[in-house]
């Protein structure tokens, strides 16, 4: 029997532990942390649990892509819906749009919204629509050629938007649904990941009942009843590559796991530090080296007392600006964008509010490196100056949300900076969604999932899309290149 090691039990890696569990391989998945899931993480503060990478996922309906996915790995996390007729509320000023489930349902309310840019509507959900049809294991088409999503990606959705609306509110409406949700500007986001992301979602906005916690579980669940194991504590050292090919993997604590294959489910940078030096071609590791990681985040933990109703359906974007170009221009000690999702009003965790902001990677510059960790005896390893850095930005997210909520009372306020969610996920950086899925390294940019090391298959969000579901179908690219992309979606189709 074939051995696979996959390197990171985040949503990635482990959908690629099913895919080859399902065709026979003994596979055995390491992972760094003491939970699995990356990015799916949830941490408990007196048993309530707070998700930190994780809010909601689309189209999960047997039929779309999502659905298919769950369908076809077999795995069933308990999903309950968010309001089809506005699951998204999109607050600037003056204005909220209540995003609907349904690209027509979409369209006609953008419509409400700016009836005088009616054709600008229907020119944009034309160009959608023929945009996101490229997208072939996406659609669950075995047509498209993988090249024909290219164009899409070399377009940004800053030049549809200027094409399409003369409005620039209208123009912020459609690109403040998607920016935070990838983490890039309109003037850089390739209209490809943004359609692909918007029609995910515009497909039926759902949770997940016990949060990303619960799935994570889920899919170990099921690559251990395929006869797989996930190691927790266990951190990949280095790669061994003989004759050109991936052999073995070996941890940080010295144990070599031979492998017939490797699937790297963490950031191709970190892949590329585990390789023999000379393993790869000179021109792949100065792309590698030289991508920009993506835009990073400061998450933000809630306990609040008060009436969460208005946010029972749906989350919150809130702007205090029309400019979303200016999503990632984040320096001052201000949130003018906050993102607020509210599992307390939905029986997750009593009073539990998750919120989101973006923040500047310079900012946290001068602790990189330093011990985040907590020394023996509880004391506070991290730098007091840091602390402070990390408080003034959540008491400014605080007031922010107080002012718009102000009959809550909030009773625990927690957050993490990039600097945590590098150390917990080994993102570089802490980028929330790994890389810059910017139009200059996606399209014929992209970061390949294959090397020049034979047996070793990079999957996760940095080498596909940002999101959950970008991540799990990375894993089926990575099984499709092996079986044959058609097969693969074929049996996706028919799960
Ligand atoms: C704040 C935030 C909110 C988000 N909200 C949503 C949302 O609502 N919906 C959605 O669809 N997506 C959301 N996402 C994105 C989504 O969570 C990610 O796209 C997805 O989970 C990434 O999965 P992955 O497997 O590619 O990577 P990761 O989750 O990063 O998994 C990589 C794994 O590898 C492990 N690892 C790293 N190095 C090593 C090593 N040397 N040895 C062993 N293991 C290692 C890590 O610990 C980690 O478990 C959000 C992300 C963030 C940060």
């Amino acid at each position: 029997m074939k051995h696979a090691v996959v390197i990171g039990a985040g949503a990635a890696g482990l959908t690629a532990a099913i895919l080859l569990g399902q065709r026979g391989w003994r596979v055995t998945v390491i992972e760094q942390h003491y939970r699995p899931g990356g990015c799916l993480h949830r941490f408990f503060r007196k048993g309530v649990g707070f998700d930190t990478g994780f809010h909601y996922v689309g189209s999960a309906r047997p039929g779309q892509s999502f659905g298919q996915v769950l369908r076809h790995l077999g795995v069933q996390p308990e999903l309950q819906p968010l309001d089809p007729d506005g699951f998204d509320v999109l607050r600037f000023p003056g204005l909220d749009f209540r995003v609907p489930e349904g690209l027509d349902r979409w369209a006609a309310r953008l419509v409400e919204a700016f009836p005088d840019q009616a054709a600008g509507v229907a020119r944009y959900v034309e160009l959608h629509r023929q945009c996101v049809a490229a997208y072939g294991l996406y659609r669950l088409d075995p047509g498209p050629a993988p090249e024909a999503v290219v164009p899409w990606e070399e377009l940004t959705l800053g030049q549809v938007l200027v094409d399409c609306f003369s409005d620039p509110r209208a123009r912020a409406v459609v690109a403040g649904h998607g920016a935070p949700l990838y983490g890039v500007a309109p003037r850089e986001a390739p209209f490809g990941v943004h359609c692909v992301v918007m029609d995910h979602f515009l497909g039926g906005a759902w949770t997940v009942r016990g949060g990303g916690d619960a799935l994570a579980q889920a899919l170990v669940d099921r690559v251990e009843s395929l006869g797989g194991r996930v190691r927790l504590r266990t951190a990949a050292d280095h790669i061994e590559v003989e004759g050109g090919a991936a052999t073995a993997v070996v941890t940080e604590a010295g144990e070599r796991l031979p492998a017939d294959l490797v699937i790297a489910g963490i950031h191709p940078k970190s892949v590329l530090a585990m390789l023999p030096e000379g393993s790869v071609r000179p021109a792949y590791r100065d792309r590698v080296e030289g991508a920009r990681s993506g835009r990073v985040h400061l998450g933000v933990y809630l306990q609040v007392r008060g009436d969460l109703s208005p946010l029972a359906g749906r989350n919150l974007y809130r702007y205090h600006h029309w400019d979303v170009d200016a999503i990632d221009d984040s320096a001052a000690d201000d949130v003018p964008f906050w993102f607020l999702t509210a599992p307390g009003a939905r029986g997750e965790g009593e009073g539990v509010v998750l919120g989101l902001t973006m923040t500047d990677a310079a900012r946290w510059a001068p602790w990189q490196g330093v011990d985040l960790g907590r020394r023996p005896g509880g004391a506070p390893a991290r730098d007091i100056a840091y602390e402070a850095e990390k408080a003034k930005l959540l008491q400014a997210f605080c007031a922010r949300v107080q002012a718009e909520f102000p009959s809550w009372e909030i009773v625990r306020a927690e957050a993490s900076s990039p600097l945590t969610m590098e150390h917990y996920t080994r993102v570089p950086g802490g980028a929330t969604y790994g890389h810059h899925h910017a139009v200059d390294q996606m399209g014929r940019y992209r970061l390949p999932m294959l090397t020049r090391v034979k047996q070793l298959v990079q999957v996760g969000q940095a080498v596909a899309m940002p999101g959950v579901c970008g991540a799990m179908m990375s894993a089926y690219l990575a099984v499709g290149g092996m079986v044959g992309m058609t097969t693969m979606i074929e049996e996706l189709r028919a799960a």
